[in-house]
């Protein structure tokens, strides 16, 4: 009766069919393992190398600033712990933000457990930072500075080069998340001024479980994982090399697909969010207005009266993935703390639902989810405690 539609790229992506293409040798014919000195192990190991060379490229890195992780979610305690045990002499106090992915949030208030302080700075109600602020907040025991690329929940774009002049001028390492970003929109590390950079290979079209680090030359991390002496000392492990070829024939794919899939998801945004507009009363849209400060695939609305809980399921009932909060928090019943932290009402909070679009979606599809969606809130508004629409 129905194809499923999938509207939750900011969740999880599927594995792009030349990455899968990509990898399949490297579990079969070549299982090698890199760092061993035969045949088998060089022919790993070149593979190795030549991922973390398809990496580099698209984040304009050099090589040996590449370390291979398990995702966003290591890359993000790697670098702020990494940084935190490495200074803890120099200082204890680091700043981030209130809207960052839970990686970084839980990173960091487990870092406040063992003495550490940690600003979280505040957002406005369309989820923009106040860079005076951000200034201010910097002490002489500020060791790092850590503001996501682009939020996954609300689509916010950062400004990172603005943020790199200020961390500079004062002599503070700067890290971001830049999981959303990567694969979808230019990453350049060198001209944002990075010292350090998170990228997650399951966001972009290569499989979950693998990710980059990038740690500008220069910048020492105390490693998470003690071991032999893999990615040059700083991560033990044996590599996942399949993967981290996935990885790398991502990077690669985005280097050619990236800007036409930009254009692609943001008409379908686009049309996505005029059709709520022009089809349902009472609707809220979260994060910034002009579009150019968000992902190009990500919408984020409130619908007053109803919960996002029971819309998400209704919309599945009807095969369409979205997600209400963050897919992280989802399950439980709080607001979700982007929303909080853009001072959305409680109420309102709860019914905000998440569409982030991805390459392979179509105008058909999304002109049916506009249909079933304003069928779903009319539903469960008939029904609703609370307003009339
Ligand atoms: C998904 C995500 C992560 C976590 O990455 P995993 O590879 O799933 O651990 C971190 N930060 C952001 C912004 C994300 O969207």
């Amino acid at each position: 009766m129905m194809t499923p539609i999938y509207l939750d790229h900011n969740a999880t992506t599927a594995v792009h069919p030349t990455v899968v293409d990509a990898m399949l040798p490297w579990l079969t014919q070549h299982y090698g393992n890199p760092s061993s000195v035969h045949w088998a192990g060089r022919a790993a190991n070149a593979a190795l190398e030549k991922a973390r060379e398809q990496v580099a490229s698209l984040l304009n890195a050099s090589v040996n600033d590449i370390i291979f992780t398990s995702g966003g979610t290591e890359g993000d305690n790697f670098a702020i712990k990494g940084t935190a045990l490495q200074r803890a002499e120099q200082g204890r106090h680091l700043i981030t933000t209130a809207v960052e992915h839970p990686a970084v949030l839980e990173t960091c208030r487990a870092l406040e457990r063992q003495g550490w302080q940690v600003s979280y700075l505040p957002v406005d109600s369309q989820g923009n930072l106040d860079l005076a602020q951000l200034e201010s907040n910097i002490q002489p025991q500020t060791q790092l500075i850590s503001v996501m690329w682009a939020n996954n929940e609300i689509g916010n774009i950062y400004p990172l080069a603005e943020i790199s002049v200020i961390a500079k001028a004062r002599g503070v390492c700067l890290h971001s998340d830049a999981v959303q970003v990567a694969g979808r929109l230019p990453i350049d590390v060198q001209a944002t001024g990075l010292d350090l950079a998170v990228i997650s290979g399951h966001k972009f079209g290569a499989p979950k479980g693998v990710g980059a680090l990038f740690v500008k030359s220069g910048n020492r991390l105390e490693p998470l994982m003690h071991g032999g002496s893999q990615e040059r000392h700083r991560r033990g492990g044996t590599s996942n090399l399949a993967s981290i070829v996935g990885l790398g024939k991502a990077c690669e794919l985005a280097g050619v697909e990236m800007q036409q899939n930009a254009v692609h998801v943001a008409q379908l945004r686009e049309r996505l969010q005029q059709g709520i507009r022009r089809g349902i009363r009472g609707v809220f849209f979260h994060g910034a207005q002009q579009s150019d400060h968000r992902l190009p695939n990500t919408l984020n609305a409130s619908f007053a009266g109803i919960s996002g809980e029971s819309l998400l399921m209704s919309l599945d009932l009807k095969g369409i993935a979205v997600s209400s909060g963050s897919a992280c928090s989802s399950g439980s019943l709080e607001a979700s703390h982007v929303m909080t932290a853009l001072g959305v009402a409680p109420q309102l909070a709860q019914s905000s639902i998440r569409f982030s679009l991805g390459p392979t979606n179509t105008a058909a599809e999304i002109d049916y989810v506009i249909d079933e969606l304003a069928a779903a809130v009319s539903r469960l508004r008939q029904i609703s405690p609370f307003e009339n629409f």
